[in-house]
């Protein structure tokens, strides 16, 4: 039998990155979880994935927030299961405020961790990767990766930077059997969404509602929000060696918003 991938997920313990864990272990992978919430919450989501799918699962609490906490991740995880073949990038966080109430510490945190742990994290693991001719880096973007929205210039120069990250590794490993790409999903209901209508609508002046549909869907032709099964079936596949030709790409799960 073949030795099982592993793959580490940043941002697992809920929302996307869950969908992605879900995903990779559903394609028989070893899955290291990682969030911030204490371990006794998320033990029956480990414990249920691993039943679920017969894989081993570990849940990691490493902040990613420092440089320290994504290396801790990486080293954890390689001497748990060996080495890291499949990365994915997703802990993220959000705020949204006009700029010029723009809180510096906000600023600092969503650089921190929506774009400089995914550079620590790929720092980390492309040595390995490289030595064994065969890895899969996926960076979840945004839509906000590739247009923008007002009040959240952290958040868009974050995963803008993502961007930038994704085409640059994708050049530099090309030719060693890596691929990196970044998924740009639009509007997909989880809790970091959830969170943010209510700032949405103070910084808009309007109610909850109205931002659901006049702010957040009036962006989506599809008027639905994106499912994290549908980005977790997107990550599955980019992780398979039919995806080997697609690297350095910026992949839309956003309904349509970016066609406009
Ligand atoms: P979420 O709030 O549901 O989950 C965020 C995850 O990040 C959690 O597992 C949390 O524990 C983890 N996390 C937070 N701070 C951390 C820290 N300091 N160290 C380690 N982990 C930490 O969010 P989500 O909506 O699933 O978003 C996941 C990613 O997808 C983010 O990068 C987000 O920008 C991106 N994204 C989300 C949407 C959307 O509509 N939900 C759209 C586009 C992109």
């Amino acid at each position: 039998m073949t030795k099982r991938k592993t793959a580490v997920v940043t941002g697992s313990s809920s929302g996307i990155g869950l969908g992605i864990a879900q995903a990779l272990a559903a394609k028989g992978m070893n899955v290291v979880l990682n969030g911030i919430e204490p371990e006794v919450q998320i033990e029956p989501i480990r414990a249920g994935l691993a039943t679920e799918f017969g894989v081993d699962v570990i849940y990691d609490r490493a902040n990613l927030m420092d440089p320290a906490g994504v290396v801790a991740l990486m080293t954890g995880a390689e001497a748990r299961f060996g080495p890291v073949d499949v990365l994915v990038n997703n802990a993220g966080i959000q705020h949204v405020a006009p700029i010029e109430d723009f809180p510096d510490e906000k600023w600092q945190a969503i650089l921190n961790l929506n774009l400089s742990a995914a550079f620590f994290a790929t720092k980390a693991a492309v040595p390995g990767m490289k030595t064994r001719g065969w890895g899969r880096i996926i960076n979840i973007a945004s839509a906000h990766g590739l247009v923008a929205s007002p009040y959240k210039s952290a958040y868009v120069a974050a995963k803008h930077g993502l961007l930038g990250l994704t085409k640059t590794v994708a050049l530099e490993v090309a030719e060693n059997g890596i691929t990196v790409n970044a998924i740009c999903p639009g509007y997909v209901w989880t809790p970091l969404v959830e969170k943010q209508i209510p700032e949405t609508a103070k910084a808009r002046g309007m109610t909850e509602e109205e931002v659901k549909r006049d702010v957040l869907l009036a962006a989506q032709p599809t008027k639905k929000f994106a499912t994290v099964g549908q980005i977790g079936a997107l990550a599955a596949f980019l992780a398979t060696d039919d995806a080997a030709s697609i690297t350095g790409a910026a992949l839309p799960v956003d309904g349509g918003w970016t066609a406009q």
